[in-house]
């Protein structure tokens, strides 16, 4: 049997040398997210429909070689729906709060003060503790999301405890993320969440077009040795260009290059349609962020570990604060959702059951047929479509890395010491 390259492979166009003289190119292997050197002369060669034997001998990486008859779109269409069907791990997304403090102006959440009902506390509660002590779960993910969770700070923290004694219990392993404004963290709230919710990651958005400086400096403050667990995501959605450098100086000025912070700069909703020029800008700041210590885990896209959202899976679900449970999280307190995408009222479900199947349930099979650009894409194996709800909506949910995937590839050579040939 031949062999041939594998389709998910993207070669850099510049090559480098390490001052041995030899030229070689950088590849991306979108199916391990390996980046390796190869002899320019050899990547050459990977274009070609055959390949010399030999060609094997010379590879770091072995799997950017693939049998001649492979179809890899199967393998990898096959490989993400595994996951997206695996019954082992189980992900729940709750909505408690029906109101936000912030008041975004990007955000399609409607905001409605008041508080949900006792029944549909027990009724969430009920629903992921019969999840976690059914027979074939491994695993659980509680997602606290959606306007200001922290506006149902006692909720949160009443019903995280039951749920992370019910997975002890049970040999269960327990994750747990909040997505936040920020401006309601306190280092006495954070002990809590981190203690006893076992919340280890937060997710905290922060509009650029507001004052952001003083959450900057509150984040700075919690910083602490007292969770060497905590990761600190930063997200930041830009309206514009300018934004991007101004945040990156705040951000350096708070003290904020520590390993506990993440950051991922993305373009606003409202900035979409001037993608490339977020595209053009990102690897300025990517560079900027490596040289003062910022940390970004988004330079080379990383491998799917699991499914690729709520949306494809119905291991997966949203329970919004509304009492509906919606398999996509752009869906729950967004009015025209609210009243076409319910998939059912947590106080109603069978506990017993997973959630209906949603919108794009069939995703992978959508890709499948070629129903999407993304059957014939090279990223598709840390991709995934990204977004099947943007791309239902007919708008492009291509990450920025596609256009600019070649200045990245510069970056990781610069980085180990490569130079660009003359
Ligand atoms: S379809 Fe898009 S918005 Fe909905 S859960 Fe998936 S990634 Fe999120
Ligand atoms: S969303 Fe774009 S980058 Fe991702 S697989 Fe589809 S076509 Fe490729």
């Amino acid at each position: 049997m031949g062999q041939k390259a594998s389709r998910y492979l993207v070669v850099s166009e510049a090559a480098y040398t390490d001052g041995g003289g030899q030229p070689v190119r950088l590849v991306l292997n979108t199916r391990t997210s390996r980046v390796s050197t190869v002899d320019d002369a050899v990547a050459r060669t990977l274009g070609r429909e055959t390949l010399p034997a030999a060609i094997a001998e010379q590879l770091s990486d072995p799997s950017i070689l693939v049998p001649s008859d492979r179809d890899e779109l199967t393998d990898v269409l096959d490989e993400q729906r595994a996951r997206a069907r695996s019954l082992a791990s189980l992900n729940y997304v709750l909505v408690p709060a029906g109101f936000c403090n912030m008041g975004c102006e990007y955000c399609g959440q409607v905001h409605v003060r008041g508080k949900s009902t006792a029944n549909h506390r027990d009724a969430v509660r009920d629903r992921v503790l019969r999840g976690i002590n059914r027979p074939s779960t491994e695993e659980v993910r509680i997602g606290w999301f959606g306007n200001e969770p922290l506006l149902s700070y006692a909720i949160v923290r009443e019903l995280a405890a039951q749920f992370v004694e019910a997975a002890d219990a049970g040999g269960v392993r327990y994750t747990s993320t909040l997505s936040t404004g920020g401006s309601l963290l306190t280092l006495r709230r954070l002990r809590a969440l981190y203690e006893e919710c076992r919340i280890h990651t937060l997710r905290i958005t922060i509009d650029p077009q507001r004052p952001y400086h003083r959450i900057l400096s509150t984040l700075s403050e919690l910083a602490s040795d007292e969770f060497p667990l905590l990761r600190l995501m930063i997200h930041s959605d830009l309206a514009d260009v300018d934004q991007g450098d101004a945040f990156l100086d705040a951000a350096v000025a708070a003290g904020l290059n520590r390993p506990m912070f993440e950051f991922d700069l993305r373009e606003a909703p409202a900035w979409r349609r001037g993608e490339q020029r977020f595209a053009a800008a990102e690897p300025r700041w990517l560079r900027r962020m490596h040289e003062v210590g910022l940390v970004t885990g988004n330079l080379i896209p990383a491998q799917l570990t699991g499914p690729l959202c709520p949306a494809v899976t119905r291991t997966a679900e949203v329970i919004s604060s509304s009492g509906g449970i919606f398999s996509c999280t752009e869906h729950p307190l967004v009015s025209t959702h609210e009243q076409d995408d319910v998939l059912e009222l947590v106080e109603q479900a069978d506990h017993d059951r997973q959630r209906p199947a949603g919108r794009y349930d069939d995703w992978h099979d959508r890709v499948n047929r070629g129903e999407q650009k993304c059957s014939g894409c090279v990223f598709l194996p840390v991709c995934g479509g990204s977004c099947p709800k943007r791309w239902g909506e007919g708008t492009s949910a291509c990450p920025s890395y596609t256009h600019n995937i070649q200045q990245r590839l510069d970056l990781v050579a610069a980085r180990s010491g490569l130079v660009p040939c003359s």
